[in-house]
Formats: C-alpha cells, sequence, structure tokens
C-alpha cells in the first residue's frame, strides 16, 4: 500500500511541477525519487522470476538512487552545489562491496550492513542539509524529522543484522522482524514525499509574498508594505509611546535623466539610489516606493534630529556619488517628518512629510527639509 501510494506521490509531483513557477527547483527530481524508491519494491516482488542476484542488485541500485534523488531535490531548491558525482561514486561502490559479498564471499549480514549503512548515510545527509538550509518553516522540519527517523531505523537494521540473521540468510526468509523493516521503511518514504510535497508549497508561498511586497525593479518595499508597517508604528506610538519618523524622498530631476539617457539608464539610477539609501539604514528601518522616483523611509525609535541627521547623510552621499557616462550624477529632495500627539492616520505624517519634500524643492532642490 505505501508504495503505491509512493507511485501516487512521484506523479503528484511531477504534475505539479508544471502549475508551479520555474523558480521552485528539484520537483522533477523529488517527483522521481518516490518512483524509484516504488519501483525497488515491485522489482523485489519478481524473486523467483528472475535470478536473485539480478533482483537484488538492481532492486538496491533503484532504491539508493530513490533516495539519493530527494537529497538532490533539496540541494536544488536550495541552489545549493549538487552532490550527485560524490553519491554516484558512493552508490557504485556500495553495490560492488554488495556483488563482493554475494558472490566472492556470500555473507548477507555484511550485504545489510553495507546497504542500510550506505542509504543511512545519505539519509542523514539530507536530514542535515535540511536543518542547516530549510528555513523554520513547518516543511523543513518535518522532512528533517522523519528522515532522522528513516536514519534510525536504517542504523538499527544495519546493527541488528549482526545478530538477527546468519551469513547464509536469504533476504526473503520471511521473518516479523524484517516485515517491520521493510513496512516502516516503505511508510518513511511516503512522508518524506509529503515533506518535500509541503516544501515545495512553502516555498510558493514565500516567493508570492516577496514579490506581493517587493518593488520588482529595485528590491525596495512596495508602497503598501511600507504603509502597513507605518499603521503599526503609529499603533505602537499610541500604545507605548515609542517614536518614529518618516523620509519622502525625490529625485531631483529624474525626468532629465530619462530624457538625455533614456529610460535604461533611469532605471539603473533608481537601483543605485536604493543601494545607496539602503546602506544608510539600520534592519529594523523599511524603505519603500513610493511611486516612480519617489521613496519613503521608516525610520522606528527615531526622533526629529536623528531622522534629519539620516536624511541628510543620504543626500550628501547621493550628492558625493560621481556621475559615469551611463549613470549621471543625481540629486535628492528629501521632506522628513515624526509622529506627533494628535496624529489620527499616517495620512497626516504623509502630508507632512510632502509639505516639507515641496519646500525642499522650491528652496533649490538637493536639501533636507523637516515638517
Ligand atoms: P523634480 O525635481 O521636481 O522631482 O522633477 P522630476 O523630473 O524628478 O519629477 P517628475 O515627476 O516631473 O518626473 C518623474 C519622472 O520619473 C517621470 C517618469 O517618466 C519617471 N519615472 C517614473 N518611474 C520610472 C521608472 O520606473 N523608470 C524610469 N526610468 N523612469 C521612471
Ligand atoms: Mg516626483
Ligand atoms: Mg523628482
Amino acid at each position: 500500500m505505501a508504495g503505491m501510494i509512493g507511485i501516487v506521490m512521484g506523479l503528484v509531483l511531477l504534475g505539479l511541477r508544471r502549475s508551479y513557477p520555474p523558480s521552485i527547483r528539484g520537483m522533477r527530481l523529488w517527483g522521481t525519487a518516490p518512483l524509484l524508491c516504488a519501483s525497488s519494491t515491485l522489482f523485489y516482488g519478481l524473486d523467483g522470476v528472475l535470478p536473485a542476484p539480478l533482483v537484488a542488485l538492481v532492486g538496491n541500485a533503484l532504491l539508493l538512487t530513490g533516495v539519493t534523488l530527494f537529497l538532490l531535490g533539496s540541494e536544488r531548491l536550495y541552489s545549493l552545489p549538487s552532490s550527485w558525482r560524490r553519491w554516484a561514486t558512493v552508490i557504485l561502490g556500495a553495490l560492488l562491496a554488495i556483488t563482493f559479498f554475494m558472490f566472492v564471499y556470500p555473507d548477507y549480514r555484511i550485504r545489510v550492513l553495507v546497504f542500510s549503512g550506505t542509504l543511512a548515510a545519505i539519509v542523514a545527509k539530507h536530514a542535515r542539509l535540511l536543518g542547516r538550509h530549510g528555513n523554520r518553516g513547518f516543511a523543513p522540519r518535518f522532512t528533517a524529522m522523519v528522515l532522522w527517523g528513516q536514519a534510525a531505523v536504517l542504523v538499527c537494521r544495519a546493527i541488528s543484522t549482526l545478530w538477527l540473521d546468519q551469513a547464509d540468510t536469504h533476504r526473503f526468509t520471511q521473518s516479523f522482524v524484517q516485515t517491520l523493516y521493510i513496512a516502516a521503511f516503505s511508510f518513511s518514504v511516503l512522508l518524506v514525499s509529503i515533506g518535500v510535497l509541503l516544501m515545495a508549497g512553502e516555498r510558493v508561498r514565500a516567493e508570492f509574498e516577496y514579490l506581493a511586497t517587493h518593488d520588482s525593479l529595485t528590491g525596495a518595499h512596495t508602497r503598501r508594505s511600507v504603509l502597513a508597517a507605518c499603521a503599526e508604528e503609529l499603533t505602537r506610538w499610541s500604545r507605548y509611546g515609542s517614536t518614529f519618523s518618516l523620509l519622502i524622498l525625490d529625485i531631483d530631476h529624474f525626468k532629465r535623466v530619462n530624457d538625455a539617457h533614456g529610460h535604461l539608464a533611469g532605471d539603473q539610477v533608481l537601483k543605485r539610489f536604493v543601494r545607496l539609501v539602503q546602506s544608510h539604514l539600520r534592519s529594523a528601518d523599511r524603505l519603500g516606493r513610493y511611486g516612480g522616483e519617489e521613496f519613503m523611509v521608516l525610520l522606528p525609535e527615531t526622533d526629529s534630529a536623528a531622522a534629519q541627521a539620516v536624511a541628510e547623510r543620504m543626500r550628501a552621499a547621493l550628492d558625493a556619488t560621481p556621475g559615469t557616462a551611463d549613470l549621471p550624477h543625481c540629486t535628492v529632495s528629501i521632506g522628513v517628518t515624526t509622529v506627533q500627539a494628535g496624529d489620527p492616520t499616517v495620512d497626516a505624517l504623509i502630508a507632512r512629510a510632502d509639505t516639507a519634500l515641496y519646500e525642499a524643492k522650491a528652496q533649490g532642490r538637493n536639501r533636507v527639509r523637516a515638517g
């Protein structure tokens, strides 16, 4: 049953691959993995029809490869360098050792030790990878937990063979322990498939969330995201009295940049501007694109004097950045405001910052004004 559900899970993963964005990588490997694990079960079922050594070797090869594909899929998802060469070598080495202990020095126990030990190593490597690179989401943690359980079962199998089995035991000798191991392993493959399916889902959600909260050109937050953060700060201020400031930045004569150098150069100027502003911010500050060449910066726990100082540093840094043939020199005007008693909504702050910005423009641009 577990094997059959494994096949279904593999097909689901492969099918979903088409409807997920191509940036969610590794799904083809993840989808193929349970299919290979399930086909190894089917292949073991051919015992008696095909020669026993062939059944054992091909079945083992399919299972080792299937378990490795789960690992390679996760490496792809996290854009890590692929370790397929290393694991191909390990798998080949294990199969050669199993062949040796089948024909030259037949001993079932050593074969189990080599096979289960190799599987456990691959599974443990995968669990460690998820522990390190998976974010704190539920899916990678769930999958890592299942993988550690799977590795524990395999290690128990490898060790227990020393006193459960004899050198001439045959793989398909029916025993309760043997059946228990096979069932536990098949079930864990099913759980790993569910785990990676959840991981892909979590990734899609995280990507969409990023797209919804970040500007695609500059990587700054979207206006909605900064306004939401401002509203939170306003609530914090009214509850706990923690002050905050807001800057509105407008690049001076930006239309001229577009007119003289083209829109692509204009886009590069915007990107450079965002990088420069970000380099002046602390981790709690939030930079957003208000629209066009206008940006806003939320500065939590910052009073008016400190906010003006930050704004002045940004203005001076941009003014000091020399232009090149492709990236012309630019300046910025900044309106600064700080939350005040009686500010009912974020709009009141924006209106004040806007008035200050208008003053800066009217007084000749390339300056900071507070309101
Ligand atoms: P001022 O000093 O008064 O702010 O003048 P300005 O030219 O900067 O202001 P204006 O509002 O007249 O022009 C803004 C220009 O910004 C117009 C628009 O074409 C350009 N713009 C808006 N968004 C983008 C963008 O994403 N890329 C590029 N290249 N240009 C943009
Ligand atoms: Mg403007
Ligand atoms: Mg402008």
